[in-house]
C-alpha cells in the first residue's frame, strides 16, 4: 500500500485554489499536479476540445480535508467470504501480462476447489490512496500512438483486441476474439474511460455472464463522501459490476472524485443532476453550453458511461397526459421541463453529435435514458415509453457511427406478461445494442420489498437477453439506502442475474448450481454455505438452531429434523439401489468406470478438472458415485465428532 500523498480534487483544488472558495468545477484541460502522487497521470488531449462555458460555474463546495474524512472499517474480504482467497491469472496480451482476478473457494469435498467471478478490485487499500492504476501502461501506449479515437468500438472495428477485451474475455473464460466481435457488432460495451485507469474491465452484453449495477450518491438531506465510498465497497465486494453515482446533493464533483479514484468497476452518472446543481437547483437555467461542460468535466474525471435522455422528445411528453403516474425519471422530467418552457426540442437530442464527439474522445459510453418509463404498472408499455424507445433506436445508431459505444436503458414498473415485448421491442428497435433495464418492478404493492418486487423482474428479463439489471434497494420509494440496504440490494440481483444466466443455459452458471447442489446432496454444509451468494448470512441461520460442530455433517438440519430429512432418505434408497446393482454386477463380473467431477464457474483455473456430462434434470454422470463416496465419508466424520446434534 502507497502511504505518501492524499487524494484530493486536483481540479477543484486548482481552480479555486484550495482556500475554501468555490470550486469552479468546470475542469476542462485542468492538469493534475505532481503534488498529488496518486492523482491520475493525464496527457494532454491531441483532439481539439470544445470551449467550456464560463456562464454558469458549479456551485460545489471545496472539498473536506482528505484527512479529516472518518473512513470506518468494513467487514474485510475474508470475514465476509472465510473459505475464499483473492487470486489473479496471468494472462499474455501481446506482450503485455494481465492479472485478471477470481476469487477461489476452499471445498472440503466435491471438487476441491471452485472459482467465481470477483468485482471486489484490489483490496486493502485506504481510499485516501485510490485504488493502483491499472490501465496506466495500456492507455498510455495509445496515447503515444496519437489515436485521436479512442473507443472500445473503434478499436474492435478494425480488428484489434484491446488490453480491456483480453482482460474481460479472461474473467468470463472466453476467447477474446468473441468480445472484440461482439463489440464491434455493437451487441457489447467494455464501459472504460481511459481516464479511469483503477478500471478492471467487463464486458457487457447478452452473450456474457449478465452484470448488474449498484446506484450509489448523496441526496440533498443525507449522505456524505465517506459513506458514499464506502457504498461503493460495499457494493462491488458482493458483486457489483458496475455503480453508478447519483448524487444529487452537496459535493457531487468532489464524491465522484473519491468514487473514482475508488473503483474497481466501471463508475455512470446522470450529468442532468450536476448540471441542474450548477443552476442553482433551477431547472430554467440549464443551457447546453453548461450540460456541455459538465459533460466534459466528468469525462475528465473518468466516468465510464453516461445516462442522457435525449430520447425524451417534445412531441413525446402529451403522450403522458393521462398516465397514472407522469413522468418519474428525474433526468427525463427535466428535460421535459424544459422542452416545455420554451417549446423547443430537447437539446441533448439536438446535441446529441456534440456529445458523441466528448464521447468519442474519451471512450465515455453512452446509457441512452428512459425519461419516459413507466413508474407504476397502470402506465406499463404505453405510447410514451414507446415512442421514447423508437427514439433511442435512432441515437444507439448514430453513436455506431461515430464509434461511440452504447446501450439502452429500460423500465421501471411492468408486470410480468408484458415484460417480453420491452425486450422484442428493445432488441428491434435499438439492433442488439445492449439493454440495461432498472427491475423491472413487477407490483406496486410491495414498498420495504422493491429488491424483491423488481429482482422477481430482473430475472425474467435477464433470461430474456437483458445485459445489465440496475438493483433496487429495500429503500426504494421510501428513502436513500444506506449501506446495509446496498447489501440486501445487491444480492438480491447477483441472484435474478444468475437465475437469468441459468435460464439462457450459460455453463459456468450451472457449474455453480451443480457444485452446490452436490454439496448440499452430500451434507457438505460449509461447503454449500461457502458456495452461496452470502456464506456468512446463510451459517447463520443454520446456526441458529444447530450450532454445534458435529451439525456441519449432520444428515440433517432443523427444516425437517433426522426422522423427515428427505435428502437423507433419498441417500439411503440410492445405496440400497447401489448395493443391488453391485452385486448384479459382481455376478455378470463387470467393473464400474472411475468417475468424473464437476468442474468450476467461468471455467478458470481449476478447469483442469473432468467436465460432468451434465445430464437434463438429473446429476451429472459420474457424480452418483462420487456422492455416494462423499456421503459416506460424510456419515464416518459425523460419527467421529461424536454424533451429537442434541445435548
Ligand atoms: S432436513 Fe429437510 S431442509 Fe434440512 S437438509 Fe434435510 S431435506 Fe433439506
Amino acid at each position: 500500500m502507497q502511504a505518501t500523498g492524499s487524494l484530493r480534487c486536483e481540479r477543484a483544488k486548482t481552480a479555486a485554489g484550495w482556500t475554501g472558495q468555490r470550486c469552479q468545477g468546470l475542469c476542462t484541460g485542468a492538469r493534475r499536479t505532481a503534488a498529488a502522487p496518486r492523482a491520475v497521470a493525464a496527457p494532454p488531449d491531441t483532439a481539439a476540445a470544445p470551449e467550456p462555458s464560463t456562464a454558469k460555474l458549479s456551485v460545489n463546495r471545496p472539498q473536506k480535508d482528505p484527512e479529516a474524512l472518518q473512513f470506518r472499517q468494513l467487514p474485510t474480504f475474508q470475514d465476509c467470504f472465510p473459505a475464499s482467497e483473492k487470486h489473479y491469472r496471468e494472462v499474455e496480451h501481446e506482450g503485455t501480462q494481465l492479472r485478471v482476478p477470481f476469487r477461489r473457494v476452499s471445498l472440503t469435498g466435491g471438487s476441491g476447489l471452485f472459482d467465481v467471478y470477483d468485482t471486489s478490485g484490489p483490496q486493502g487499500f485506504d481510499p485516501r490512496q485510490g485504488l493502483p492504476k491499472l490501465r496506466s501502461g495500456w492507455v498510455a501506449a495509445r496515447e503515444a500512438r496519437g489515436d485521436a479515437v479512442c473507443t472500445q468500438m473503434h478499436y474492435a472495428r478494425q480488428g484489434i483486441v484491446t488490453e480491456e477485451m483480453a482482460f474481460a474475455a479472461a474473467r468470463e473464460g472466453l476467447d477474446p476474439e468473441f468480445v472484440r466481435a461482439e463489440v464491434a457488432a455493437g451487441r457489447a460495451i467494455i464501459p472504460a474511460n481511459k481516464r479511469h485507469l483503477e478500471l478492471e474491465p467487463c464486458v457487457v452484453g447478452r452473450k456474457f455472464l449478465t452484470k448488474i449495477n449498484a446506484n450509489i450518491g448523496n441526496s440533498a438531506v443525507s449522505s456524505s463522501i465517506e459513506e458514499e465510498v464506502e457504498k461503493l465497497q460495499w457494493a462491488t465486494i458482493w458483486g457489483a459490476d458496475t455503480v453508478m453515482d447519483l448524487s444529487t446533493g452537496t459535493n457531487i464533483h468532489e464524491t465522484r472524485e473519491w468514487v473514482l479514484r475508488n473503483s474497481p468497476v466501471p463508475v455512470g452518472t446522470v450529468p442532468i443532476y450536476q448540471a441542474l446543481e450548477k443552476a442553482g437547483g433551477e431547472v430554467e437555467g440549464i443551457t447546453w453550453e453548461l450540460f456541455r461542460d459538465t459533460l466534459i468535466e466528468q469525462a475528465e474525471q473518468g466516468v465510464d458511461y453516461w445516462t442522457i435522455h435525449a430520447g425524451v422528445l417534445l412531441r413525446h411528453i402529451p403522450l403522458t397526459a393521462n398516465r397514472l403516474t407522469g413522468i418519474v425519471s428525474r433526468g427525463g422530467s427535466i428535460h421535459a421541463k424544459l422542452c416545455l418552457l420554451d417549446h423547443k426540442e430537447n437539446f441533448a437530442y439536438e446535441h446529441w453529435d456534440d456529445i458523441l464527439d466528448i464521447c468519442r474522445r474519451y471512450d465515455v459510453a453512452l446509457s441512452i435514458g428512459d425519461g419516459l418509463r413507466p413508474g407504476c404498472q397502470y402506465d406499463a408499455n404505453d405510447a410514451a415509453q414507446f415512442a421514447e424507445l423508437l427514439t433511442q433506436g435512432e441515437l444507439t445508431r448514430r453513436a455506431w457511427e461515430k464509434d461511440v459505444q452504447v446501450m439502452n436503458e429500460g423500465p421501471g414498473h411492468v408486470p410480468l406478461h408484458k415484460i417480453p415485448e420491452n425486450m422484442r421491442k428493445q432488441l428491434e428497435w435499438c439492433n442488439e445494442a445492449p439493454f440495461y433495464t432498472l427491475g423491472p418492478l413487477v407490483t406496486d404493492i410491495a414498498p420495504g420489498y422493491d429488491h424483491i418486487t423488481s429482482a422477481i423482474g430482473a430475472a425474467t428479463i435477464g433470461a430474456l437477453g437483458t445485459a445489465l439489471l440496475c438493483y433496487v434497494t429495500p429503500k426504494e420509494h421510501l428513502g436513500l439506502p444506506d449501506r446495509d440496504d446496498v447489501k440486501q440490494g445487491v444480492i438480491a440481483y447477483k441472484l435474478a442475474a444468475h437465475a437469468a444466466d441459468l435460464a439462457k443455459g450459460h455453463p459456468a452458471a450451472q457449474r455453480r448450481d451443480d457444485e452446490l447442489s452436490w454439496a448440499r446432496f452430500e451434507f457438505r454444509w460449509a461447503d454449500q454455505f461457502n458456495l452461496s451468494l452470502d456464506p456468512v448470512t446463510a451459517r447463520s441461520f443454520h446456526d441458529a438452531t444447530l450450532p454445534q460442530e458435529p451439525a456441519k455433517t449432520a444428515h440433517f438440519c432443523s427444516m425437517c429434523g433426522p426422522k423427515f430429512c428427505s435428502m437423507n432418505i433419498s441417500q439411503e434408497l440410492r445405496q440400497l439401489a447401489q448395493q443391488g446393482e453391485q452385486a448384479q454386477q459382481a455376478q455378470q463380473g463387470e467393473q464400474h468406470a472411475a468417475p468424473a467431477a464437476p468442474a468450476t464457474e467461468a471455467g478458470s483455473a481449476v478447469q483442469a478438472r473432468a467436465e460432468p456430462a451434465a445430464g437434463e434434470g438429473g446429476a451429472p454422470a459420474g457424480q452418483e458415485q462420487s456422492a455416494e463416496e462423499g456421503m459416506q465419508r460424510m456419515s464416518q466424520q459425523f460419527k467421529e465428532m461424536g454424533a451429537q446434534i442434541y445435548h
